[in-house]
């Protein structure tokens, strides 16, 4: 890579835009004292990157904006654009196992400018062929590009013999920063605070996995409950199944028997009907026999009547005949006797019929027999009037009378007569009516009989069926209840184990539950709903969820640590191969920059000896531990004079000795350019030419900007810019080159 020119604007003095080609070996930048010169050389240090204001002799950012002159305004922001020529493309074959990736597309142009601007609020950017970048992205674009920090690239007036004033740790610092080296320390920060962060998320990471780790434990011990609960829902599913189909064939079976020998509801149906049978039945028997009896009754009254009717009859025709005899015979004692004499018997017959006649009429009445008590009082009345009229006849004309008596008797006893017969004519026709009552009355007791049997064979039929409605009614209520216990056992089952339960009809019972006695089904579960129940856990859908959350949470934090602790390795694998790079070139580095060293040393003392030395420094860490630290030595020997301690040197002499040091590690990996700023101060004249020779040789490896006042350098310059200050107020470039002065100013 080649530097190819630098502009400035706006920065410090260089108020206008002012180009500085850096294309010669050595370029020389003379002038006046406080033309500007220093700053062109702050101006390449400010566009490196340098942070520090202070190296820039100021006490802000802004301070290195031009503040205006008595010609000039102040400017809001100052730029320095440093023009890199990248045609051979040596940025892109710089180590890319650890390039930048933000970096990597810009490395392919052939021309790269990188620019830093700062404005006046105190912002600043840094650009690269336009494009904003970060500072880092600066310090590796730098490194890549060999030009390393501004501290080696710029040595700073006065600054020379820092080097050899500085501790041995310091130097080293230095020198690996000449030695190429910043980018391993820079990748090794990188990693190391990579590292730092890995192992903090790793702390992290473990820490949270340490936290869940018990809620996890506990989760993980509900879900196996759960699990084995799971298990015993599977097993409950089972005995449920085989239970549940066997008693709903059970309960089929039974309903079907009872339907088939009547259900207690059929059976009452039966029995109301019987029921009533029987009350019409019964009613029927009353209504018959009642009414035949009373009848009967009538009848017979009606019939001892006639018959005592009869009797009258008969013993009234008996006395009538008697009378008639009577008669008869008078009739034929007056044949011979006309007195009429009553005999006494007539007299007590008379007497004796009417006193029985006077009886009857008084039954008559008692009965109410008024027909008959008329009868009597008739014929007590015929009696009367028969006995007065057979004696009166006797007394007037007795012969005529009996003849009349006995025509009224025989008249009399054929009345009698008829009356007699009709009697039995009624009579029999009573007795007629009676058989026939009796007839039916018999008719009646035997359909009684028949009816009283049918009677008892329905009430009989009835006490069974009652006792059967009551066997069936206990029957149906206990299939009832088990109804009831199968439905109940269901819908629990489908709150434990789901509705997969409801498909029990669908199942395939194995053969042991289908021999295995019912009681110990429903026992097997009973006892599996208690041991669900016991290891009862709610929420189940929550518990499994969260579990798997967490454990997903776990896996992921696992999987984390192990990506992290992979990153973790690979970074230590990167810090042990970066260090044993570092170390290893370092080392060769040292023996290196130590043997130009030398060689620079016996040339600018001749005699003397200069070289460099490794040692071992001891300091204690943070934490109290003791760590070994590398830091470099000079042993140098002046010739002719004993002492070796650099600080009783003369200034000259240091200053050779540190522009050899120095000239000796930028050889090493030389940088595309180096600023020396008036390095070359304190030395005399033939100090100077010595100087001038290390120069030489120095630009053969890197392209140098020099400022100098010393003559002696000016002839080893290719290019020299003369810097003045303006009539404005602002510094001005004049490229000298030895010819005629040209305004390079655009
Ligand atoms: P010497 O030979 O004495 O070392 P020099 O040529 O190196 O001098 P510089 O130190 O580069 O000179 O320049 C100093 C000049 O720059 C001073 O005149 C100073 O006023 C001017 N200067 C510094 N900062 C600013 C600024 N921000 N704005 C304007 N001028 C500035």
């Amino acid at each position: 890579m080649r530097l190819s020119h630098i502009t400035i604007q706006g920065f410090k003095s260089f108020a206008k835009k002012t180009t500085l080609d850096v294309t010669h070996q050595v370029t020389g930048v003379v002038g006046p004292n406080g033309s500007g010169k220093s700053n062109i050389a702050e101006a390449i240090r400010f566009v490196l990157g340098e942070q520090s204001i202070k190296s820039m002799r100021g006490k802000t950012g802004t301070d290195v904006i031009f503040k205006g002159s008595e010609h000039l305004p102040a400017l809001s922001r100052a730029s320095v654009t440093m023009v890199i020529d990248n045609k051979n493309k040596t940025m892109k074959s710089i180590d890319t196992a650890h390039a930048n990736q933000d970096l990597a597309p810009f490395l392919v142009y052939d021309e790269l400018t990188l620019a830093r601007v700062i404005y006046a609020d105190g912002t600043s950017d840094y650009l690269l062929n336009g494009a904003k970048i970060r500072l880092k992205d600066v310090q590796e674009l730098l490194s890549f590009a060999g030009i390393g920090g501004s501290a080696h690239t710029i040595i700073n007036q006065g600054e020379a013999d820092k080097i050899l004033l500085a501790s041995p740790r310091d130097r080293k610092e230095s020198l690996e920063d000449a030695l190429g080296l910043r980018v391993y320390h820079m990748r090794l920060n990188e990693s190391a605070r990579k590292l730092e962060r890995v192992k903090a998320h790793v702390h992290e990471v473990e820490l949270l996995r340490k936290e869940i780790k018990p809620h996890l434990t506990h989760l993980e011990r509900q879900v196996q409950k759960i699990e084995s609960q799971e298990e015993e829902r599977k097993k409950l599913l089972v005995f449920l199944e085989a239970y549940l189909s066997r008693e709903e064939y059970e309960l089929a079976v039974l309903r079907e028997r009872i339907v088939e020998q009547g259900t207690s509801s059929s059976l009452l149906l039966i029995t109301d009907s019987i029921r009533k049978e029987l009350e019409l039945l019964k009613h029927a028997k009353h209504d018959s026999h009642t009414g035949g009896v009373a009848e009967k009754q009538t009848l017979q009254a009606e019939m001892r009547s006639l018959f005592e009717r009869r009797d009258q009859i008969t013993k009234t025709l008996g006395r009538l005949e008697a009378e008639k005899i009577y008669i008869e015979k008078e009739i034929a004692k007056q044949k011979e006797n006309k007195d009429v004499i009553i005999p006494h018997n007539d007299f007590k017959d008379i007497y004796k019929t009417v006193k029985n006649k006077f009886e009857i009429i008084h039954k008559a009445f008692a009965t109410s027999s008024f027909n008959e008590a008329q009868s009597g009082i008739k014929d007590i009345l015929f009696f009367l009037e028969s006995f007065f009229t057979k004696h009166a006849i006797h007394e007037d004309s007795n012969h005529e009378s009996y003849h009349h008596s006995k025509k009224i008797l025989e008249q009399d006893i054929k009345d009698h007569e008829e009356k007699a017969q009709k009697l039995e004519k009624d009579i029999s026709i009573i007795e007629e009516k009676i058989s026939m009552i009796d007839m039916h009355t018999q008719k009646t007791i035997q359909t009684k009989h028949e009816e009283e049997k049918k009677i008892m064979i329905l009430e009989s039929k009835l006490r069974e069926l009652e006792s059967t409605i009551a066997l069936r009614k206990q029957e149906e209520g206990e299939i009832e209840l088990r109804k009831q216990h199968f439905d109940a056992l269901l819908q629990e089952g489908v709150m434990i184990v789901g509705r997969e339960v409801l498909s029990y009809t669908n199942k395939i019972i194995e053969e042991k539950y289908k021999i295995m006695p019912k009681h110990d089904l429903l026992r097997a579960i009973e006892r599996s709903k208690l041991r669900i129940e016991e290891a009862g856990i709610p929420n189940r859908g929550e518990v499994i969820a969260e579990y798997k959350t967490t454990k997903e949470r776990d896996e992921y934090l696992t999987k984390e640590l192990i990506d992290i602790r992979d990153s973790e390795e690979k970074l230590l694998a990167l810090i042990k191969e970066l260090t044993s790079s570092l170390e290893e070139r370092f080392s060769s580095g040292v023996k290196e920059v130590s043997k130009v060293f030398s060689e620079f040393f016996a040339e600018v003392f001749v005699g003397g000896k200069g070289k460099l030395t490794l040692v071992d420094l001891i300091k204690i860490d943070d934490d109290g531990n003791q760590i070994v630290e590398q830091g470099i030595d000079i042993d140098v020997s002046l010739p002719n004079k004993k002492i070796k301690e650099i600080s009783m040197f003369s200034g000259g002499e240091r200053a050779l000795v540190s522009i050899a040091l120095l000239f000796a590690m930028s050889s090493i990996t030389p940088p595309p350019f180096m600023v020396l700023d008036e390095t070359d101060a304190p030395l005399d004249e033939s100090n100077a030419r010595k100087y001038g020779v290390m120069l030489k040789r120095l630009s053969e490896k890197s392209k140098l900007l020099v400022i100098t006042h010393n003559r002696e350098t000016m002839n080893h310059c290719d290019m020299l810019y003369g810097v003045t200050l303006s009539v404005d107020g602002g510094s001005r470039l004049l490229s000298i080159q030895f010819k005629e002065a040209e305004e390079y100013v655009q």
